[in-house]
């Protein structure tokens, strides 16, 4: 097996969703097209040894990154996850709540628009889908809300899971400690700033 250094590291998805589903919190990285999420479980997910997968959530400040890898029976086609994104509700609530297990699940997020959805649908703004004014550019009429145009997403969750029981919350003191996010950052954050 190769040494994690080796192993390629991958951005290139939305952003991370945390859902109940199956009574478990799950982790979903998302992504717009669902032919690439289906290929990525196909030739690297799938082959990744359970008890082996660790996430890592690495908070720095107001935001956090998320760093996933694991063994693989497929090296060769081997893949690292990180996205630097910020710290939302569900990612608090998926911290307090995971109990030291989740779901690994990939999802497709799909954006909507306000012909798409029915008229209780929520808005971005918190607001239903009937409070936008379809005549003027899906203004938000709800008080003082400036929600200028309705906004809102859908994701679906493809049905295969594996099971994560490795995750741990970091600050940057422990970075050094860890591997997989010591390596993570040195290739995609460190040395980008010795280039600038
Ligand atoms: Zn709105
Ligand atoms: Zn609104």
């Amino acid at each position: 097996m190769p040494s994690q250094s080796s192993i390629p590291w991958f951005d290139d998805f939305v952003g991370v969703a945390y859902r109940y589903y199956d009574l478990r919190m799950n982790v979903v990285p998302l992504f717009a097209d669902r032919k690439q999420s289906v290929s990525l479980w196909h030739n690297t997910i799938h082959w990744w040894v359970d008890p082996s997968i660790k996430i890592r959530f690495l908070e720095i400040d107001d935001k956090y990154w998320f760093i996933l890898g694991s063994d693989s029976q497929k090296p060769e086609t081997n893949l690292s996850f990180f996205k630097e994104l910020s710290k939302s509700e569900n990612y608090e609530r998926f911290k307090n709540g995971h109990e030291g297990e989740a779901y690994l699940r990939l999802g497709v997020y799909t954006k909507k628009i306000l012909d798409d959805v029915k008229k209780d649908a929520l808005c971005d703004c918190g607001h239903e889908a009937q409070d936008h004014d379809e005549g003027d550019n899906d203004l938000c009429l709800y008080n003082k809300c400036n929600c200028k145009k309705f906004s809102s997403f859908q994701i679906n969750l493809l049905k295969k899971k594996k099971t994560i029981t490795d995750i741990k919350f970091l600050e940057e003191n422990d970075v050094k400690n860890d591997p997989l996010v010591w390596n993570c950052l040195n290739i995609n954050r460190y040395s980008k700033f010795k280039e600038n």
